[in-house]
């Protein structure tokens, strides 16, 4: 099927609430054209190198989500442009996503990115250092950026059990924080969900699913 078949299917089968984020990493841009004239405009990458180059390259009515791991001296790449950054586990990068975006003027949208695999579990933050950075004095004086909610990745494995409990355990923690959260932070968005697994994530209360492989098939990274 073509990218366009696929976008259009996935469309229908998931909820009108529920925002798709086309995972395009590793593709080319005639990839990515395709899709945007199919009608989508929120592309997600993992590369900051590599999503600079596509927003060089591609049309200005393009909201470029940042999923992968982030490194602080690479945020002032993207600050100029990126409309959501998925990965945030830290305060010390939020700080930074701060300092880069008030030198552009602007409010720059995160998501903390939280720990939910048993396994694979790199990257992410535990629920309590979540609360206890959005209820910090010094997150209230980062005006520059915004958190809108959460992010998370399961356990890469077949077992749906495990999947959705990881699941389950964002949306838990995503309640939590909402029962804290104040003036400086509006929770609204879940992220979580890929290819293999969206349907169950949409089932557990995602608002935003990330799909790459299902969309523009399997990725090569080889090239
Ligand atoms: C690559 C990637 C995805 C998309 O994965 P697919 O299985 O191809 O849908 C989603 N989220 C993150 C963080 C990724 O790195």
């Amino acid at each position: 099927m073509s990218i366009q078949e696929n976008l259009k299917k996935i469309k229908s089968s998931i909820p009108e609430h529920v925002k798709l984020v086309a995972v395009s990493k590793t593709k080319p841009i005639s990839d990515l054209m395709e899709a945007y004239n199919a009608g989508q405009r929120i592309f997600g990458e993992n590369k900051i190198q590599e999503m600079v180059e596509k927003h060089e390259n591609m049309p200005k009515d393009i909201q470029w989500h940042m999923i992968g791991h982030v490194q602080r001296n690479k945020v002032k790449y993207m600050a100029s442009f990126v409309s959501l950054i998925h990965g945030v586990d830290n305060y010390k990068l939020l700080s930074e996503i701060n300092k880069q975006a008030k030198k552009h003027n602007r409010v720059i949208d995160c998501l903390l990115q939280i720990r939910i695999a048993t396994e694979d579990s790199k990257f992410g933050m535990s629920f309590e250092d979540a609360s206890e950075i959005i209820q910090s004095e010094k997150f209230s004086e980062l005006k520059n950026i915004k958190v809108t909610g959460v992010m998370g990745m399961a356990t890469f494995t077949d077992n749906e059990d495990q999947i959705k409990n990881e699941f389950n355990r964002l949306k838990f923690a995503f309640d939590a924080l909402k029962g804290l959260q104040s003036d400086y932070c509006k929770l609204e968005t879940i992220s979580m969900g890929m290819s293999g697994d969206y349907q169950l994530a949409i089932e557990c209360g995602s608002t935003m699913i990330r799909v790459g492989s299902s969309i523009f098939g399997t990725r090569n990274y080889s090239n």
